[in-house]
């Protein structure tokens, strides 16, 4: 079996084609610009492409977008008034602090202080409380985007025995809630998992995010399983993922690229989480 390959840049690109249209709309019936926040402390290389790629993403689909560049040393009062300054301008329905933060700042404190109404990353105890009741809220970009992207690739997650190796609070775990709230059936693997492979091959969906190249060779995947490859490594200047891809994709059914794949669709998700802030805020 030769996989299909699942295309994460058109999918993204044709739901960015919508936002475009329902911004056009907010702003021509309500005089409302979506936007977005986002917040950086220190200079890290990796994060600043992050941030410079949602800043893109927000000038094509014509959103307002703001960044505040603060220095490795700045004092946690002072990122937290800023982010409370942010949470009552309402020019801003949309804020995010680029993570990871330098040691000396407490992530649990800073997400927090996050208006949950402008938390369109997703990761704030009320977003998180939300997704585990099975409530309307904001969902971490990268769930979104993995579970959007095999809706729109004819995918249906019911029933289907999904296996993920990771266990984090922006890819495992909220992904872990959403596919059981979408009927799956979930195992969550990470360090500690005895005999990773049998359940990796037990996989009817395998969503892999170690940040490991090479993490997934053809002898874990099952026959005609759909891989969903969340890793962004580097290896000698270019980006791959954590499969095998080509080996992998000779035994599987479906799989994403990188890049190509996931990343796309995280982009595009946190740009529809920005919309629907600013939406949800001409109810207030
Ligand atoms: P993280 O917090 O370091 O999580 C890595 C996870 O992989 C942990 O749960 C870890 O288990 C598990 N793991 C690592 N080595 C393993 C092994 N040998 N066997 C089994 N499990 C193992 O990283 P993250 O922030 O979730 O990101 C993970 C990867 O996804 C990175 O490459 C990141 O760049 C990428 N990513 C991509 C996107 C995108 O949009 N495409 C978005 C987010 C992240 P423990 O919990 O036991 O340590």
């Amino acid at each position: 079996m030769v996989a299909t390959i699942i295309d994460g840049k058109k999918i993204a690109d044709s739901i960015e084609e919508e936002i475009i249209e329902e911004t056009k709309e907010l702003i021509e019936k309500h005089g409302v610009t979506p936007g977005l926040a986002v917040i950086l402390v220190g200079s890290d290389p990796g994060s600043q492409i992050y941030v410079n790629i949602k800043r893109k993403a927000c000038s094509r689909v014509t959103f307002h977008f703001e960044d505040y560049l603060l220095p490795d040393t700045v004092e946690e009062k002072d990122l937290i008034n800023l982010i409370k300054r942010l949470n009552e301008d309402d020019k801003i329905h949309g804020i995010l602090v680029q993570l990871p933060l330098p040691k000396h700042l407490d992530e649990n404190n800073v997400i927090s202080a996050i208006s949950p109404e402008k938390d369109v990353d997703g990761l704030h105890p009320v977003s998180a409380g939300k997704l585990l009741l099975k409530q309307e809220g904001f969902v971490a970009n990268t769930p979104a985007g993995i579970l959007e992207m095999l809706r729109r690739s004819n995918i249906d997650v019911k029933g289907k025995d999904v296996v993920i190796v990771n266990r984090s609070k922006i890819v495992g775990r909220p992904l872990m809630v959403l596919l059981i709230n979408n009927d799956a059936t979930v195992t969550v693997c990470h360090t500690k998992t005895r005999d990773l492979k049998a359940h990796m091959r037990s996989a009817d969906i395998l969503v892999v995010a170690v940040g490991k190249p090479n993490f997934v060779t053809e002898d874990m995947v099952k026959e005609g399983a759909i891989v969903i490859d969340v890793g962004i490594n580097r290896v000698e200047g270019k980006l791959c993922g954590d499969v095998d891809f080509e080996k992998v994709k000779e035994k599987a059914s479906y799989i994403t690229p990188v890049p190509g794949g996931v990343g796309p669709l995280t982009v595009v998700m946190l740009m529809k989480n920005v919309l629907h802030a600013a939406r949800r805020s001409l109810k207030k």
